[in-house]
């Protein structure tokens, strides 16, 4: 099926862009790397009279590394930045996420806050956003306000963006020397939307001990979900086999789970569960070395 007929601005003010959301109240869609949504409007699963492309906003373009932040401007794609050796050294675990999304076809496309205000429940990086404690920077005609990604995904394909709102960049905190982070994942296929997908970060006090840990899980839910017993079992222990079958074990008691054709909610807690051992197996090895 083809689009249907709809009108295409392409502004190069971040102002002029918010202007035309307002003006077309709630009839117009954002457009960066198109990957989501002009399947949706091919298939009908979504309508809209106007399209803003951003890719010509300057300011919208380009990431920042600092001591205390990994800022990605909304033009930034997952290509990009899972090009970007600083960021990959600095944040191994979203490096690891982004390899997991998609193919580079539509990496090299499909931008990194695309993904986030898209919001699908078996994205990678909306986990990822909530295990790193991300911070969201949305623009509108009131001006900007800062959301953490825990209270931005309201449900499947819904956020709290409003119809003339702006996601204009996320930013990543520096996490702490003594963090260690993986990404973990089962897909049917390499590249499609992964069953149950998990990022993972424990911090390490001096004496080797859990200090904290956050389970950030896609796909068992509308939003990512974590498993707050799982978590909180495993602070102040070291990691050892019995703390991690501890908290595989909670981690399928902790999950849900959802039924769709690909899975029934069973399986995807089964899966929770393993993807927590490989992850806390995995941050184990790599806290040692
Ligand atoms: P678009 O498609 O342009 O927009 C998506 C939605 O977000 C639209 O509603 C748009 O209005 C809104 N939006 C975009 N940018 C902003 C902004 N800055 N502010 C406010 N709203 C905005 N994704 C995964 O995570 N994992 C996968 O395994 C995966 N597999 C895929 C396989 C295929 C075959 C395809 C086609 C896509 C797949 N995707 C996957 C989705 C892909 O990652 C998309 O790139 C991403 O979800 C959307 O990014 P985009 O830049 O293309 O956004």
């Amino acid at each position: 099926m083809k689009i249907a007929p709809i009108t295409y601005h392409r502004p190069s003010q971040l102002r002029e862009a918010i202007d035309i959301l307002r003006a077309k109240d709630g009839d117009a869609k954002i457009i960066a790397g198109g990957q989501s949504l002009i399947p949706l409007l091919a298939m009908r699963l979504s309508t809209a009279t106007d399209l803003v492309d951003l890719s010509r906003i300057d300011e919208l373009g380009g990431i920042d590394i600092t001591d205390e932040h990994l800022v990605v401007r909304a033009n930034v794609t997952q290509s990009q930045l899972l090009d970007n050796i600083e960021a990959a050294i600095r944040f191994p675990l979203l490096n690891e996420a982004l390899s997991n999304v998609a193919h580079v076809q539509i990496r090299n496309r499909g931008t990194v806050c695309g993904s986030l205000a898209h919001a699908d429940s078996a994205a990678e990086l909306p986990a990822t956003a909530v295990a790193l404690e991300a911070t969201m920077r949305i623009a509108s005609a009131t001006g900007v306000r800062e959301l953490p990604a825990a209270e931005f995904f309201q449900f499947h394909l819904t956020t709290a963006l409003e119809a003339d709102e702006i996601l204009t960049e996320v930013r990543f905190p520096m996490p702490p020397r003594n963090a260690v982070g993986t990404f973990e994942e089962i897909t049917h296929r390499k590249g499609d939307f992964a069953l149950v997908g998990l990022a993972c970060v424990v911090t390490f006090d001096d004496a080797g001990l859990v200090e904290s840990c956050r389970l950030v899980f896609s796909g068992v839910g509308p939003v990512p979900q974590r498993a707050p017993r799982a978590e909180e079992l495993l602070v102040g222990r070291a990691l050892d086999p019995a703390a991690v079958s501890a908290a595989e074990y909670a981690t399928r008691r902790d999950i849900e789970g959802v039924a769709d054709i690909h899975a029934d909610a069973a399986y995807r807690r089964h899966v929770a569960g393993t993807l927590t051992r490989h992850a806390l197996e995995r941050i184990r090895a790599r806290a040692q070395r």
